[in-house]
């Protein structure tokens, strides 16, 4: 794999992508930032910040300002090999980290239709200890709503109900959709078909990411 790998994995709410980022950091070696849970875990510290983060999730809107890119900057700056999910989420955040000097060399934009993910994030539960996420119909824990590895009961996200999923959507099509034409005319866009199951999904993140550290500076091809 590249010295320097700079990677930002897109997709709309519930395509995966914590999932994805979880097992590829492992595999890559790369700090794997996670701005959603950056920010929950500032709401649970309970500052004023955090009080101040709160209302937008909840919601389901974008935390407004510089205070998520100055964050980024201050974790991955000078460092070469991370994973960014969950950031940017604006063109505008996209420009910030630019002007920053943080290079992006590669974003892989997960597609999966949006019937799939309202399914997916409706029976979504997630361990608030060890994070673990799990699916009540597909991937629930063995003891009703108690998390296989650390024995907690698990929850369901504040925004993980149907009316703040749909404008979780609404602010994706409206703000973060835009990146992908942005990358796309920078060259380092690349799709996976995250559809299938999380197993098949990694497979097929790791076959692109093999091909696109192989035939780098060869093909401009991406699929
Ligand atoms: P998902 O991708 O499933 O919507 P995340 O955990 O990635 O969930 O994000 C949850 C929430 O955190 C978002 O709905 C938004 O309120 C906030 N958030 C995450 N990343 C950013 C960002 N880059 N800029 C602004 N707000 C963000
Ligand atoms: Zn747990």
């Amino acid at each position: 794999m590249a010295k320097s790998l700079k990677l930002v994995l897109l997709g709309p709410p519930g395509s995966g992508k914590s999932t994805v980022a979880e097992q590829i950091s492992k595999k890559y070696s790369l700090q794997d930032v996670y701005m959603g849970q950056i920010l929950r875990d500032e709401i649970k510290k309970d500052t004023i910040v955090g009080k101040e983060i709160a209302k937008y999730l909840n919601k389901g809107e974008l935390v407004p300002g510089n205070f998520v890119s100055d964050l980024i900057y201050l974790i991955v700056h000078k460092k070469t090999k991370f994973m960014l999910d969950g950031f940017p989420r604006t063109v505008q955040q996209a420009e910030y980290i630019q002007d920053m000097k943080i290079n992006i060399n590669c974003v892989l934009m997960l597609e999966v239709p949006e019937s799939e993910v309202i399914k997916r994030l409706s029976l979504r539960r997630v361990c608030p200890n060890c994070r673990t996420q799990y699916h009540l119909k597909f991937f629930a824990p063995k003891n009703k709503n108690i998390c296989d590895k650390c024995k907690t009961k698990i929850i369901r996200r504040n925004d993980d109900n149907p009316k703040i999923i749909k404008e979780r959507f609404r602010v994706y099509h409206q703000k973060t959709a835009p990146l992908i034409k942005h990358y796309s005319d920078q060259n380092i866009l690349y799709t996976v078909d995250a559809s299938k199951n999380p197993k098949e999904v990694i497979k097929e993140v790791i076959k692109k990411l093999n091909k696109i550290s192989k035939g780098k500076n060869q093909s401009k091809s991406k699929r």
